[in-house]
């Protein structure tokens, strides 16, 4: 069929709106009209040229819509479904199989080699083939994804609120309710504001951490952070020693700290940070981390991928928090219509808004 899509022809250049031709639901796929997408950090590094996919791609991860027609294996969803999508899996590995997707040994390959799992795309622009994207591409009108991806929504949510929930809001919530669970009392720190930072400081309140300390640059942020559960805010611009400002704060240190800056020189801040028992969480990956001559003792540092989430299960739970008015993550959105998705893009990299959502719905 044929579509508007998104379409980045080379690294680092604009997004250009053209029509494309999208392929039919094979077997376990669903064809789904998209309604809002968001934007993450993650496109921009797919934007950037280092992931392994070759140009043109369409980007986009965080897809939802309406289910439109289904493969002729698909037993979970029907046409009329409301879905929000996640990251692809392979269903076969072990993690997957024991319902640890976000674990799955092929998830470099699926996600972000820029072919499906058969090793094929589905997207052709002027005739040539158009690399995939998490095996998503929702930075399009439509988009086919394998069922496992899918999961199934209430219809009255939100779509503009639901789309985050595939990445950003997972794996910010993830870290804290599936990777650390701190426990009622204890205290944690966690570095950047972003979606992920903010949507760890919720379930941090959620839990019960006595002290949630939020480190950010930017001050709006910080003050979002706030409002939303931080009982302290530090910006990391005005002092000159972040793990002496939180050993301020907690004597012996913070039981938890994550970081979803990416930056070592926060990691090591935060490290120093820990209590001897601590533990250290990072979201995602693509950057070397050097311990140098730290002693751990006993601490912890783990690597959070997509916030250890089966996000069939825990999607649906976060949009019941949402509901109940105890998931706030309105105020992290700003909405722009699909066409603005450059200048969109552009306020997501320069802090002139948290997460931007992309409408087709209007
Ligand atoms: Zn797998």
């Amino acid at each position: 069929m044929k579509m508007k899509a998104a379409v980045t022809k080379n690294p680092n250049e604009p997004y250009i709106i053209k029509e494309v031709e999208l392929d039919k639901p094979q077997k376990e796929e669903i064809l789904v009209k998209i309604l809002a997408v968001g934007v993450c950090h993650t496109d921009e590094a797919g934007k950037s040229g280092v992931m392994p996919f070759s140009f043109p791609v369409i980007l986009g991860h965080e897809g939802a819509g309406v289910v439109e027609e289904i493969g002729r294996s698909v037993t979970e969803f029907k046409p009329g479904d409301a879905v929000c999508l996640t990251f692809a899996n392979c269903g076969k590995c072990n993690p997957c199989v024991e319902g640890r997707p976000y674990a799955c040994e092929r998830m470099n390959d699926i996600n972000f080699s820029g072919v499906y799992e058969d090793g094929k795309k589905r997207i052709n622009w002027d005739g040539n083939p158009v690399s995939s994207f998490f095996a998503q591409s929702s930075f399009a009108a439509y988009t086919v994804v394998n069922q496992r991806s899918a999961i199934k929504i209430d219809k009255d949510i939100d779509m503009g609120i639901a789309a985050p929930f595939g990445c950003g809001v997972q794996t910010g919530a993830g870290i804290v309710f599936n990777s650390l669970r701190p426990e009622f009392g204890s205290t944690l720190a966690v570095a950047g504001c972003g979606t992920v930072g903010l949507c760890s400081i919720i379930a941090a309140k959620i839990c019960g951490c006595s002290k949630i300390i939020a480190v950010g640059g930017n001050e709006k942020s910080l003050e979002l952070a706030k409002e939303l559960g931080a009982t302290h805010i530090i910006n990391r611009k005005k002092v000159e020693d972040l793990t002496t400002v939180i050993k301020e704060l907690c004597e012996f240190g913070v039981d938890y700290a994550i970081d979803t800056s990416g930056n070592q020189k926060m990691i090591f801040s935060l490290l120093h940070g820990l209590t001897y028992t601590g533990t250290l969480a990072i979201a995602g990956g693509g950057f070397q981390l050097t311990l140098g001559s730290f002693d751990l003792c006993a601490r912890t540092i783990k690597g959070v991928t997509e916030g250890d989430s089966n996000p069939k299960i825990f999607i649906p739970k976060l949009l019941a928090y949402y509901k109940q008015g105890r998931f706030p993550i309105d105020c992290l959105i700003k909405y722009y219509p699909f066409e603005q998705i450059n200048e969109a893009t552009e306020d997501s990299a320069n802090g002139k808004c948290i997460k931007a959502v992309l409408r087709l719905d209007t």
